[in-house]
């Protein structure tokens, strides 16, 4: 290695520590922290990202950003090597984060840290108009962040950017539009057929040890590793990484429902396999993570869902299951299990939902999110203009805050942009299914088998060893041939309920 790209390596080196630190922190505060360090930590979050932000953004980085690309250049660097791919990709964040001040970025921290706290409260007493003032406040810092941008096509591309690079409001509005009539379609077939699923098995009495006994066995099988990693519970489950070789994932447990810690642990499994398979060629830099919400949410979603949801997982794991609860499961067979994990039936909480109808809680949001951006929503109404969509687009009505408007964490993190990049993996996800049936054609009898060392390998070959070297779009083109489309995932949805509910 040269001696520019050598000392572009230690900067960047400097600015991932820092932002691992930052990390560290925010799993701290989400699985251990006392709630009387709410304050202190606001404080360790702002000065850990100034500083960190700061760094960055530094004449030095962008000097020696430049000074390496030309050593590359003249040494005759392969445009796909790491180097190259490093220098590239940080150049285009280096440009980006220079428009945003570091104060701002302390203060947005330290706001959205104080406000995530309040959010936890106002959740607890169902009381929307406690974390109101708090969410004004974030969407006024996020109008000013996507003015930072500014001229943009439009008002929340700054902010879907921030989460998924490239990725543009018209082309997010686009997708939706083409999906949203098919998904409405297929969920009222499915209503419409008249085959009714008992899924009351699920809401028996599970013993907490032995949901998480068998949580870390399947992920253990699908390739999670212990020994860099590791798993706590939370609030609200989460994957966090310090490193290619630490990563961390949190799950909760319900005692009376079996689905949340199940499939939120295959969930998370998913995004940290993705962060420890980051090739040790760019570790310890911003480009060794993954590429982007919308790539992580393909790899979370396709454990969760495309394996751990299918009958093919099911065939090689449901004795193991029924095994750990005899006294529950002994009479129930395995066609009957299936069909009840996977029973469609509208439901108020996101991350709960089916996967017939998860996608309408997220143009829901979207929708939302949207609105209230380009300001023709006002926070104070927001419960309601929430309450009016379920209704529109599922048929329910949530009775308090607590099961509407504050489910999620994310606008009180300040996460604006960031729902879209759920239905962006759910589409994802299907588009490298497809792929991966092309390139192992006995996909199925290997996970039937119990073997998933396949299926991670060309995971870890296509997509995860490559970080951020590539910018979303650009990666999926390169697995897949092709851009962004619902087509294989609409494809896999009609094959599986119409399968499930005799359509
Ligand atoms: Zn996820």
């Amino acid at each position: 290695m040269g001696i520019k790209m050598e000392q572009l390596r230690t900067l960047l080196g400097e600015v991932y520590d820092l932002q691992a630190i930052n990390l560290i922190l925010g799993w701290d505060q989400q699985v251990n922290m006392p709630p009387g360090g709410a304050e202190a930590r606001s404080h360790h979050l702002a000065t850990v990202n100034r500083i960190s932000h700061q760094k960055f953004i530094s004449d030095e980085m962008g000097a020696a950003l430049q000074a390496a690309k030309g050593e590359l250049e003249t040494a005759g660097a392969e445009p796909d090597s790491n180097d190259m791919r490093i220098v590239i990709r940080m150049q285009e964040v280096y440009e980006k984060l220079r428009k945003v001040p570091s104060e701002w970025v302390a203060e947005f921290a330290r706001m959205t840290s104080l406000a995530q706290r309040n959010w936890e409260d106002a959740r607890e007493a169902s009381d929307f108009a406690m974390f109101q003032p708090h969410l004004e406040q974030v969407i006024k810092f996020r109008r000013q962040y996507a003015d930072f941008f500014a001229p943009y096509d439009h008002v929340y591309d700054p902010l879907l950017d921030y989460f998924e690079p490239g990725m543009k409001t018209a082309q997010v509005k686009a997708v939706f539009d083409e999906l949203r009539p098919q998904q409405v379609a297929l969920v009222r077939r499915i209503a419409d057929s008249g085959v009714q699923i008992d899924d009351s098995i699920l809401h028996k009495r599970y013993d907490e040890q032995k949901q998480w006994d068998f949580g870390v066995e399947v992920i253990k099988a699908f390739g999670f590793d212990f020994e860099r990693g590791r798993q706590d519970k939370s609030v609200h489950p989460f994957t966090t990484h310090f490193s290619q070789n630490d990563v961390r994932i949190t799950t909760r447990i319900n005692p009376n429902f079996l689905n949340p810690a199940l499939f939120g642990t295959m969930h998370e499994a998913g995004h940290a396999m993705y962060e420890q398979g980051i090739g040790e060629g760019i570790a310890r830099t911003p480009v060794g993570q993954g590429a982007s919400l919308g790539i992580h949410e393909s790899q979370s979603r396709m454990w969760e869902n495309l394996i751990g949801r299918g009958y093919p997982f099911w065939k090689a794991y449901y004795s193991r299951l029924q095994s750990f609860f005899p006294e529950i499961l002994s009479d129930t067979s395995l066609d009957d299990f299936y069909r009840a994990i996977n029973k469609v039936e509208p439901t108020l909480i996101r991350v709960e939902a089916d996967e017939a109808t998860y996608n309408l809680h997220i143009m829901l949001r979207v929708e939302l999110e949207l609105a209230l951006i380009e300001g023709t929503l006002a926070v104070g109404d927001l419960p309601e203009a929430w309450n009016r969509k379920m209704e529109e687009y599922l048929g329910i009505r949530p009775s308090n805050d607590a099961e509407g408007v504050l489910q999620d964490v994310h606008w009180a993190s300040g996460y604006l942009g960031y729902f879209s990049t759920y239905l962006l993996g759910n589409l994802m996800a299907s588009m490298l299914w497809e792929k991966m049936e092309q390139d192992i054609p006995n996909m199925d009898a290997l996970v039937e088998q119990a073997q998933f060392g396949d299926l991670l390998a060309w995971l870890r070959e296509n997509i995860h060893q490559h970080g951020a070297k590539y910018k979303p779009a650009e990666l999926i083109r390169r697995v897949t041939g092709k851009s962004l489309t619902a087509e294989p995932y609409v494809r896999y949805l009609t094959n599986k309920f119409s399968d499930i509910y005799s359509l």
